[in-house]
């Protein structure tokens, strides 16, 4: 189990460069806006957001630390205003707890909530696979996810670490897209950062092992085998998504 999530970060893993480049106080020359990696056409509290959200799951947040918003504002060069806006889509997620006496502190995650996490994952995910393979066997073509499958070979024959959780993150999501269901994908999405917060240091599997499996369900979603492809995705090895 994650030793990361049983205090702090620090020891465990370090933030890398780019986070590190965000936390610096700005130029006077220079925006939140450019010097982040997002889309920079979002609202600040969503840039705001995203960069928050950034430095919890890269640890340079660390779990327990206050959220002091007027040292964190200046830091970030903005106002108050996109700050406060961004705290409670934090809390949704469960990176961050607010409590009436010390405010919004980065969230502490147990050992019991890592299992709990990767448990309800693993449920959510097969239920998208069920759900999707139900659409395959009746009327929808899987192209998405096909090509989705193609993306994963081409970076796992090329080694290359950053499009191969790229990849990965992309067949997870046209599976969900498959599965069409508002309620599924929102739930998905609302453990995706703490389950990307205790699998700092889970290590990082095999890539051509995670394509093999890969494969395995999405042959078995193509050909409507519901109650399989489930269960393929309940034995999906769970460190898959956890480095991207
Ligand atoms: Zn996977």
């Amino acid at each position: 189990m994650p030793s990361a999530l049983l205090g702090s970060l620090g020891g465990q893993q370090l933030p890398d460069d780019e986070l590190l480049e965000l936390w610096k106080p700005l130029r006077a020359d220079e925006t939140m806006a450019n010097r982040q990696r997002q889309d920079t056409s979002k609202p600040v509290a969503d840039q705001i957001y995203t960069t928050l959200r950034d430095m919890i799951i890269g640890g340079l947040l660390e779990p327990g630390m206050r959220i002091r918003q007027r040292e964190l504002a200046t830091k970030l060069n903005v106002s108050r205003i996109p700050l406060r806006e961004a705290l409670p889509r934090l809390e949704a997620e469960g990176l961050i707890t607010t409590t009436p006496r010390r405010g919004a502190v980065v969230a502490q995650l147990t050992e019991q909530d890592a299992r709990e996490l990767f448990e309800v994952r693993a449920a959510l995910d097969a239920m998208a696979a069920r759900l999707a393979a139900a659409k395959c066997a009746t009327e929808q073509t899987a192209q998405n996810l096909e090509d989705a499958l193609e993306k994963t070979e081409e970076a796992t024959d090329a080694g290359d670490v950053d499009r191969i959780a790229a990849a990965h993150m992309n067949l997870h999501e046209q599976i969900l897209a498959l599965a069409d269901s508002t309620l599924l994908a929102k739930l998905t999405a609302q453990i995706a950062g703490r389950v990307k917060l205790v699998s700092l240091d889970t290590g990082i599997a095999d890539p051509k092992q995670l394509h093999y499996e890969h494969i395995s369900i999405c042959n078995a979603i193509r050909r409507g085998q519901v109650e399989l492809a489930g269960a393929l995705l309940s034995a999906h090895d769970p460190r898959c998504r956890t480095n991207s």
